[in-house]
């Protein structure tokens, strides 16, 4: 069996224009498990566009030897309102600049939409709850009225997505480490996964707190298994978003090396046939995302990093200057940014002149910190 492609059209908002996602189809439509992959939902996120481009490659390559075991959906450009997001020549793919806000929060809340239609309806069955439900949130989202362009796109990746047992969401951060976030509940299971990536960090949180697309899809399991303690809820979607890398990390060489571990996570998972060879080493153990400290610009400024990208630093280690290019006096122009945790350096921005507020650098650390708590973990 081959791959099948087809173009779905979103709800247009202005008159005169169509845009659509395309959808590459491998397997046999209900087949299990069921894999969900997308690139750069955040459309400037460039390195999982082309690791998306490598991996159809690799399907395309499978699906002609007949291995495609599970059924296994990819779309290559989750995004086409924000690759067409053009401000004075530079592309801004992060935010909807007509007001829809974060590409990547305000997913539909598949337990709001539930409502109460569950209530009755759950077994002492794990497989047959996990079919109920999955059915449930399916019908739910066909349901719902798309009200525009951005919201007719969350409605049509949902609907790809909702029923998966893998969903990956391929992103990355400015300057950055290969990373993973989970829920809770996905590890250790997701164990294997990290280690495909080569990831240099795992980061758990429950609730990060902005309707992300990953939680989406993972979170309702767990949620529901609390609301409905008599029947039986397994956390059956494991949704992760990977992040490759830095902005600029876009070459044939990594983005092949990376769509072939995605392959090979679809081979172990069962989704795929054949050997994929021997796990590598894990080069990370998770920790909590409310942890993993945000660091901001205090001061405007120019940003002078002290510190590397995958240094290990120590709680009060400085991590970077900001150089106030309006100081009178050169000496009094820096000010040192320190590190409020001890651990890995995971990211660092790119472009380096800052206004107060701006992210200037993650930090994994392994405990929590005081100032994650109560908000959201997400950085925006
Ligand atoms: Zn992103």
């Amino acid at each position: 069996m081959t791959r099948h492609s087809e173009r779905l059209r979103l709800r247009a908002s202005t008159p005169g224009t169509a845009r659509e996602v395309m959808v590459h189809r491998y397997g046999a439509a209900g087949a299990r498990p069921k894999a969900y992959i997308q690139a750069a939902l955040h459309a400037d996120e460039t390195p999982a566009l082309l690791t998306a481009h490598h991996l159809a490659r690799l399907l395309d390559e499978a699906a002609g030897r007949g291995e495609i075991v599970g059924e296994i959906v990819l779309v290559p450009f989750a995004n086409p309102i924000g690759l067409s997001q053009f401000v004075w020549g530079r592309h801004l793919g992060r935010d909807e600049i007509s007001g829809g806000g974060n590409f990547n929060r305000h997913w539909p809340d598949l337990l709001e939409l539930l409502g109460d239609s569950l209530d009755g309806k759950l077994t002492d069955s794990p497989e047959r709850n996990v079919a109920a439900i999955r059915a449930a949130m399916i019908e739910a989202l066909e349901a719902e009225t798309p009200r525009n362009e951005l919201h007719s796109l969350r409605l049509i990746l949902a609907r790809l997505a909702a029923d998966a047992d893998l969903v990956f969401d391929l992103h990355c951060d400015d300057e950055a480490l290969m990373h993973l976030f989970l829920i809770p509940a996905h590890w250790p299971e997701g164990q294997g996964i990290a280690a495909e990536l080569g990831c240099r960090a795992v980061l758990l949180a429950e609730d990060s707190g902005g309707g992300s697309f990953d939680e989406t899809f993972s979170t309702p399991w767990t949620t529901l298994a609390g609301k409905y303690p008599g029947h039986p809820i397994p956390p059956v979607c494991l949704a992760g978003t990977v992040e490759l890398r830095g902005q600029s990390d876009v070459d044939d060489t990594l983005a092949s090396a990376d769509a072939a571990a995605l392959f090979r996570i679809l081979q172990r998972r069962g989704l795929i046939a054949g050997d994929p060879g021997p796990l590598p080493e894990p080069q990370c153990e998770a920790t909590q995302l409310d942890a993993c400290e945000v660091l901001r610009a205090p001061a405007p400024g120019i940003v002078a990093y002290a510190a590397d990208l995958g240094a290990k630093v120590r709680e009060g280690d400085i991590v970077t200057w900001i150089v106030d290019p309006a100081a009178e006096d050169p000496a009094q122009a820096r000010q040192a940014v320190r590190a409020g945790t001890g651990g890995l350096i995971l990211s660092r921005r790119d472009r380096r002149y800052v206004v107060p507020g701006m992210t200037l650098a993650k930090i994994v650390g392994t405990k929590t910190l005081a100032a994650r708590l109560g908000g959201s973990l997400l950085e925006n």
